[in-house]
């Protein structure tokens, strides 16, 4: 009978693996399986299993990283919360919330964070795809190929900031971008559970996106915000826990798309009365939710007409560089469309 003891245990957790099978040839120590159950894996005795416990084929590329980090890593809280990672963001491109690769998710893990990898779509992610990071962005742990997203800085300036967000949540979603890149702040006093659950929903001006100038700019803004659009770029929120901080992204999306609907609308341009304003975000406090209007009294809020903010804005002060599209002719609008089409299909045709 061979023994099984902490230091053989403590290098099995180092091989990154997710389950240890022993049979009765093995005498497993207490402290060993304390290790083992601790690094978060599966203990399981199989009187079929044959030799030295080995890890399983599936964990061939072990998780690199530091002892300490892995044990972490392999945790049973971070399994929870990979999987929870991966489920946001399936959410997130189910929604179209994400072209290409773009968005990442990330969650607080004790003194570390969790969070997507680069290079992924968010709709295809698998939980060992999942990668550990310290509060400086470097990674601690991860299965190969995969490498922390580029912009976990963002999610770190918003974690530092406030201790009470869980997880971070960026994506690209068409409505509340559309808002980002136009520079139009939502206007507030229209729809309620906005005014509760998400608030002021600030614009940041462009930062190079993972930079760390975005992560400062991010981290001021946060205490107050629950969602920030990202001048010309995207959305970021931030939860209490996984789920949290994507319903801030769907709550936020879905507000400017309705804004964006009813901005088309003959409106008889209601809004919620300032005094009843005023009672949701009593509310709110009670519910320790951050606003920064929390205190203002109620003839303070709604001082400008939200409808003015999403119709007749005034016209862009951009110069435009040629003549105003509604002085163009039939003619010179053809072949403005034609000139663009051809530029994008010869682009096509470069990137095929
Ligand atoms: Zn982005």
């Amino acid at each position: 009978m061979k023994l099984f003891a902490q230091k053989e245990a403590a290098d099995f957790v180092k091989t990154g693996a997710k389950e240890f099978r022993y049979n009765r040839d093995i005498r497993l120590t207490p402290g060993a399986r304390d290790v083992l159950v601790e690094a978060g894996i599966k203990v399981v005795f199989d009187a079929g299993a044959t030799g030295v416990p080995a890890a399983p084929a599936a964990a061939a590329a072990p998780a690199a990283g530091k002892p300490d980090a892995l044990a972490l890593f392999n945790s049973p809280e971070a399994k929870k919360l990979k999987d929870d990672i991966v489920e946001m963001g399936r959410r997130c491109w189910i929604r179209d919330y994400n072209d290409g690769n773009g968005g990442n998710i990330s969650a607080r893990l004790g003194p570390h964070f969790l969070c997507t990898p680069t290079g992924v779509s968010k709709g295809f992610l698998k939980p060992d795809m999942v990668c550990l990071v310290d509060i400086d962005g470097n990674q601690l742990a991860g299965n190969a190929p995969w490498k922390r997203t580029s912009e976990i800085l963002s999610h770190i300036g918003i974690y530092k900031a406030v201790p009470a967000a869980a997880s971070v949540c960026h994506a690209h979603p068409i409505h509340a971008t559309a808002f980002a890149m136009a520079g139009i702040e939502p206007p507030q006093c229209l729809i309620p559970e906005v005014e509760v659950f998400v608030g002021t929903i600030p614009v940041a001006e462009y930062k190079t996106p993972g930079s760390p100038e975005m992560s400062v700019l991010l981290g001021k803004l946060a205490p107050q915000h629950q969602a920030i659009l990202m001048g010309n770029h995207g959305v970021i929120t931030w939860g209490t826990s996984v789920e949290d901080a994507y319903f801030k992204m769907e709550i936020t999306d879905s507000y400017c798309r309705t804004l964006w609907v009813a901005a088309q609308l003959p409106s008889k341009r209601t809004i919620i009365p300032p005094d009843e304003v005023k009672k949701l975000l009593d509310m709110k406090q009670k519910m320790g939710l951050p606003d920064d209007r929390l205190g203002l009294k109620a003839a303070q809020l709604c001082d400008c007409d939200p409808w003015d903010q999403i119709t007749d804005r005034p016209q862009a002060s951009a110069t435009p560089t040629g003549p105003a599209p509604d002085k163009m002719t039939n003619a010179e609008l053809e072949s403005l469309v034609q000139k663009l089409t051809d530029q994008v299909v010869a682009q096509l045709g470069k990137s095929a």
